[in-house]
């Protein structure tokens, strides 16, 4: 047989299809009892691993397990580290359909379902933050290229002349919380703003925005000669969770005719939570919003909202054409993505979210959140309730930092040790932020059945291995 009659036969691809979804359920089924959520190694030890792999014996599946035994474990309750969701096993399945059948939904044609799709699930989301009708979205791959993507639109709207066509803008000027993900900082500069086009606005001790200094630091900027177009919120910041205050950046920005930019890739979803949708508020006035589907969505990677306050802005950013030939084009052309897009062949995406919404309800958001929020508040005050852990904030969301503290010469090198040797003893995964105040333990805890008791066996964990630290003479 042909090597392509081979690689298409449908026979095996049934055999072997069977038997990773068996892989799967299985690991589903038993994660929990894994002792492992990461097996260490060395980036040098993994690439060599792998350098010298060999198929054997024809045995695809084999080839799949191995993958899957060296990868995390982020179904794993103790898999607390980064902000990537562990996705319910429905998105999975639409994953691989929509991989199969490699629609790009670019242009229409080419992807009829998962372009119909993008619009209902976008103008779903719409709905949820609170626009009107005269708004929409589209979908992206990550909150890195949407910031991106609607930072252009901003300035497209807002310079006051065409830079897309005429190039230039090195005037413009955009205000940032310090704490804003490093993505919106790399978008500015992308866009050519540099150092001089970054406001950074400092944080209270709350690490939320101080939006007390949003008009002294715009006065400056208009006295150094910059035009600043755009203040954007964090929603929650990524390092510590901390939703900034959106409804007063809304006000500042309607005072001075700025766009309205809110950065919600991780912490968008709470507009579903009943008890955690005052965090969202005011969001519903910004001029755009990032969400992220495969943070706190429970979606695969990458599936992003970006989401409009007013449809004919999401038409500015890439137009090529004069101002004047937008209007025509806009409506009837919401069916043809790549328009509004940076990518040209897109993956079908859209169906992750839909199969979520039409297979449990937006409910299942309600649901996840406020658990997960919940956890997270518990694990802030909890910590505070021990001696020996600094909490480095009281949590909004289910982000928390915290720190081992001893009497040791150097704390952050201690807690950074303590990190190291939970990575690779390999039980638990979390990771580690550098605060104002110095090095902290962080964790995400984006697991639907991560509890508190998982969460006190960490912090069991970590006693443990302070403990070794401090006898074997650290200092
Ligand atoms: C995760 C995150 C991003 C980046 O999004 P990606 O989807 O990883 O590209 C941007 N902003 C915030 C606040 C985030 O939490």
């Amino acid at each position: 047989m042909s090597l392509l009659n081979q690689a298409f036969n449908s026979e095996e691809f049934r055999t072997v299809g069977h038997q990773l979804i068996n892989l799967l359920a299985d690991h589903l089924r038993d994660v929990a009892n894994n002792e492992q959520v990461i097996v260490w190694s060395e980036p040098h030890d993994e690439a060599s691993y792998w350098a010298n792999y060999q198929l054997k014996d024809d045995n695809k599946l084999k080839l799949f397990k191995d993958i899957m035994e060296r990868s995390i474990h982020v179904h794993h309750p103790h898999y607390i580290g980064h902000q990537v969701s562990a996705p319910a096993p429905m998105t999975a399945l639409s994953s691989l359909l929509g991989s199969f059948l490699n629609n790009g939904s670019g242009v229409f044609e080419m992807g009829a379902a998962g372009s119909a799709i993008e619009q209902l699930v976008s103008q779903k989301m719409c709905q949820a933050v609170g626009y009107d009708h005269h708004s929409d979205g589209i979908l992206t791959s990550g909150g890195t290229l949407a910031n991106l993507t609607a930072l252009l639109c901003a300035r497209q709207s807002h310079a006051g002349r065409d830079i897309w066509t005429e190039g230039g803008g090195h005037d413009l000027a955009v205000m940032v919380s310090s704490e804003a993900h490093y993505c919106v900082d790399r978008a500015l500069r992308i866009m050519g703003l540099g150092d001089r086009g970054i406001i950074k606005i400092p944080v209270d001790d709350q690490y939320k925005i101080r939006t007390d200094l949003l008009e002294q630091g715009y006065q400056k900027a208009i006295a150094d000669g910059k035009k600043v177009i755009a203040v954007v919120g964090s929603a929650p910041s990524t390092s510590t969770g901390m939703y900034d205050d959106l409804v007063a950046i809304g006000d500042f920005c309607q005072s001075h005719r700025l766009w309205f930019h809110v950065d919600a890739a991780h912490g968008g979803p709470a507009i579903f939570s009943q008890k955690y949708k005052h965090l969202m508020h005011g969001s519903a006035r910004a001029d755009s919003i990032v969400i992220d589907g495969h943070k706190m969505m429970l979606a695969p990677s990458l599936v992003t909202f970006l989401l409009f306050k007013n449809k004919k802005d999401s038409y500015k950013t890439f137009s090529q054409k004069a101002q004047y030939l937008w209007q025509q084009n806009e409506e009837e052309e919401w069916y043809n993505l790549a328009k509004r897009t940076f990518e040209c062949t897109k993956k079908m995406i859209s169906i992750q979210m839909f199969s979520l919404f039409q297979m449990y309800g937006e409910s299942i958001f309600d649901e996840f959140i406020t658990r997960q929020y919940d956890l997270g508040r518990w694990f802030g005050q909890y910590l505070s309730g021990e001696d020996h852990y600094e909490v480095a904030v009281s949590p909004d969301s289910n982000i928390v930092c915290f720190r081992y503290l001893a009497a040791v010469k150097d704390l952050d090198a201690f807690n950074t040790k303590i990190r190291r040797q939970l990575l690779e003893d390999g039980r638990f995964y979390v990771v580690q932020t550098r605060l104002d105040k110095g090095v902290f333990i962080r964790v995400s805890i984006m697991n639907a059945f991560t509890s508190e008791d998982t969460l006190k066996n960490l912090l069991h964990e970590i006693d443990q291995i302070a403990l070794a630290l401090l006898n074997t003479n650290y200092a």
